[in-house]
């Protein structure tokens, strides 16, 4: 950037000025056409696909004074990354204009380097929400009201520039009254690019589960009788299809469970406003702020304990995942004689999200009853996003929000990762299940949205297409590709594949490590310890691992520390059923005495089998997961014996914890520290004379989440002993469990130590693909630097 020289006041000057990032789709151009119109200044404004390009010219100091404004306050919902000027000849302009974006400049086959970035999808603004309730309103009762503040942006982009031809509205010719509205300078619609009206855009039809037209004109209404009459409904709404049914509606929500295949796995639900929330969770500020955000996330609450809402819609759970509406379609329908309805994803088991119109009828019509749509297409597939505020009541000043699942709302937005601007292209290809992937580019790291599980085709396919859907948006490729080293992960398969200067795989515990890192910006090689806890992830050895204490950078790590193994009977069954993991735990770590035992506590089920399985000694992966004694003290205390999704028992038995001021002069059970393992045989027996003397689940699951707390705080100060580091990482979807959380944050934090969780993304395997990158990149510069290749 170069600055001019100084002139005498009053001189003319032309300035041109880039800004990179979030700088289209949320009212940029018409925020410095303002800006310049005000202060008289003359030149143009364009969208590139390099981002916004403004030339002012004018007198020195207004033409200086502008750029200070547009650098400190742009609009709300944008986020600069680059900010750049340089002086030019002036041209003697006489107005200010807003010119045509450019399109992809493409010169000798070579693409130009794509800097602008699309914005997230923003929840209807509170001026939208007026309109289509105002009957004297063009929008009136208009489900696709939007405008620059608000309404679909990612979801609905093709390609960059962000501008209607490139994306699904581009078929929808513009109305009379809102073109005029589209190129008013002063207007809120001024260049919003989904702009629409009853006249020009977009429309609904609510079918039945065959695709026969129900209603067109009184859809609504037609939405409120169905569901009234305890019916299902498919409804699209803006990243794919939601399932909806009324909430009090017991049979309904039983219904729904049955049809979609979902045993036990909770729902979300949708209320009509915050008041409405308020009817049936507590919620504290921090909880409102989030629930109205413009993300809109679902937000996890605590449940009121009144009995209100029917438990199947969050079996065994105190708490429940809430949403407002955010899009005009989800308002209209709440104006409806209901205040709550089931609102969960559109899709059967764990497939991918419906999100097209044909497949909505092929799929969701086997799972609802009535379908209500419309012809605005959705581009990319987003589901909702999933926070909850890790804050025991009444700790305000540790608050915090937690990400379960990053997506809607918050992608693509960008993180910034400590890395140089010219470094190469990176992908993490991410895991198996929660799957995210994640590509670095320069300083900026871009987490896909949620792709989910991807055990089946229907996954891996959603992971290959959004893959290179997000290589166009970006206008990248990767030139260095990065997989967990699972045997079996389809993932790993499908990077291998893809065509790289270099492909890494990196140890799945190394990857959450890397990822806290990054997401607290820790800089270079800074060494530092992590406590990483979760299900299962594929070990240097071969086991499964997941209860792991380790050092290490970006660049590599030492395993120090883990639970000890136990031989899961079954591999993926037992996963599936945590009796089997309990009754492994009995066996391995109590003998004989362990057998007989599980005999009386598993009466009935095959456990004579897992225990001839486990003498055999044949097809037994050894694990030391963090799930894995969750799903074993869960079994043990009766609490859930089968996981019908993942993490289900770990989930339950957390959700047992007594509120941490009531549970906090409990005494934690013992256990043992054997060289670099971690015994548990102690901590087990000792659950299990808690239980035969007839202690409460609750205080059980209390000292038991206490004693892994202790445990941990333990081991970090023996390795803090041994290592001289002062800062831990925790990591790995078990630190989703919201005390453990708290109580060992807390613990570490009044020792000294400095601790590193996950603020941006993830702590769960939606986060790891930002962490295997950041492993790749610096094995790659390590690689470079002493000229050699692997
Ligand atoms: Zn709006
Ligand atoms: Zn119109």
């Amino acid at each position: 950037m170069a600055k001019g020289q100084s002139k005498p006041d009053g001189e003319i000057v032309r300035y041109r000025i880039k800004i990179k990032g979030v700088v289209q789709g949320v009212g940029f151009r018409p925020f410095v056409y303002q800006l310049a119109l005000t202060r008289q200044l003359k030149g143009s404004v364009l969208n590139s696909s390099q981002g916004v390009i403004i030339e002012a010219e004018g007198e020195k100091e207004k033409v200086l004074s502008f750029i200070e404004n547009i650098r400190t306050s742009p609009p709300s919902l944008s986020r600069i990354t680059a900010f750049e000027w340089e002086e030019l000849p002036p041209l003697g302009a006489n107005s200010f204009v807003i010119l045509k974006s450019e399109g992809l400049a493409v010169s000798a086959g070579r693409q130009a380097e794509r800097e602008a970035l699309i914005p997230p999808d923003v929840a209807i603004c509170p001026d939208c929400a007026r309109e289509i309730n105002d009957p004297f309103d063009r929008h009136y009762n208009y489900p696709f009201t939007n405008c620059t503040n608000c309404g679909p942006r990612f979801t609905i982009t093709l390609e960059v520039p962000y501008d209607r031809i490139n994306t699904s509205m581009a078929g929808f010719v513009m109305c009379p009254a809102c073109t005029t509205e589209y190129h008013n300078p002063n207007d809120r619609r001024f260049h919003a690019q989904p702009v629409a009206c009853p006249v020009c855009g977009p429309q609904v039809e609510l079918v039945t589960n065959q695709g026969e037209v129900v209603a067109t004109k009184d859809w609504l209404k037609g939405c409120w009788d169905i569901l009234q009459n305890g019916n299902i409904l498919a409804l699209k709404s803006l990243g794919g299809f939601h399932l909806a049914c009324l909430a009090q509606d017991r049979l309904a929500v039983q219904v729904l469970r049955r049809r979609k295949g979902r045993q036990a796995k909770p729902f979300a639900v949708m209320c009509r406003d915050l008041k409405a929330v308020r009817k049936y969770c507590t919620v504290s500020e921090d909880e409102a702020a989030l629930l109205q955000a413009k993300e809109a996330p679902i937000v996890i609450l605590n449940k009121k304990p009144d009995g209100s809402l029917p438990a199947e819609i969050a079996p065994g759970l105190k708490t429940l995942g809430v949403m407002l509406p955010y899009t005009p379609l989800h308002l209209l329908l709440f104006a409806g004689p209901f205040d709550i309805l089931i609102m969960t994803s559109g899709n059967y088991r764990e497939l991918p999200l419906v999100k097209d119109n044909g497949q909505a009828l092929e799929i969701l019509g086997r799972l609802a009853d009535y379908i209500l749509w419309h012809n605005r297409e959705i581009i990319n597939r987003c589901d909702d996003s999933l926070v909850a505020v890790a804050v025991p009541a009444g700790r305000q000043a540790e608050k915090e929000t937690m990400f379960l699942r990053r997506s809607r709302g918050y992608v693509p937005q960008s993180i910034f990762v400590p890395r140089p601007k010219n470094a190469p292209v990176i992908l993490g290809i991410g895991g198996e299940m929660k799957n995210c992937f994640c590509f670095l580019k320069g300083e900026q790291a871009f987490l896909s949205q949620h792709i989910g599980e991807l055990d089946w085709l229907e996954g891996e396919e959603n992971l290959s297409l959004s893959q290179k859907h997000w290589q166009r948006l970006l206008g990248v490729t990767p030139e260095i590709v990065a997989f967990d080293l699972h045997p079996d992960y389809k993932s790993a398969a499908l990077a291998r594949q893809i065509p790289a200067q270099k492909h890494f795989g990196v140890q799945h515990h190394h990857a959450h490590l890397a990822a806290c890192l990054a997401d607290n910006k820790v800089k270079d090689d800074e060494e530092v310890m992590g406590v990483i806890l979760d299900g299962t992830g594929y070990g240097t050895d071969g086991c499964l691992w997941g209860f792991e204490f380790l050092t290490g950078n970006y660049h590599s790590f030492k395993r120090r520390y883990h639970l000890a193994y136990v031989p899961l009977p079954g591999g993926e069954k037992a996963i599936r059923q945590p009796w089997r993991t309990a009754v492994a735990y009995l066996i391995t770590f109590m003998g004989e005495e362990g057998a007989e035992l599980a005999q009386s506590f598993f009466s009935g089920k095959e456990v004579f089998l897992v225990a001839r399985i486990l003498e055999s000694k044949l097809n037994l992966p050894l694990a030391c997961g963090c799930g894995r004694l969750f799903d074993a003290v869960a079994a043990l205390l009766g609490v859930c014996l089968e996981n019908t999704y993942e993490g289900q028992a770990a989930t339950e038995l957390g959700e047992l914890v007594l509120p941490i001021d009531e549970g906090v002069r409990l005494k934690p059970y013992p256990y043992k520290i054997k060289g670099e393992i971690i015994s548990p045989t102690r901590l087990i027996r000792e659950i299990l004379n808690d239980r035969k003397k007839g202690v409460a689940a609750t205080v059980i699951a209390t000292k038991f989440h206490q004693t892994l707390s202790y445990l941990i705080c333990d081991i970090i100060s023996k390795l803090a002993c041994e290592t001289g580091l002062k800062k831990v990482a925790l990591s790995g979807g078990s630190w989703q469990n919201r005390y453990l959380f708290q109580a060992t944050r807390r613990q570490l934090t009044s020792q000294g130590y400095q601790v590193l969780y996950h603020k941006q993304l993830p702590a769960n395997d939606g986060g790891i693909a930002l962490g295997q990158a950041m492993v790749a990149d610096r094995r790659w510069q390590k690689e470079c630097v002493l000229g050699f290749r692997e």
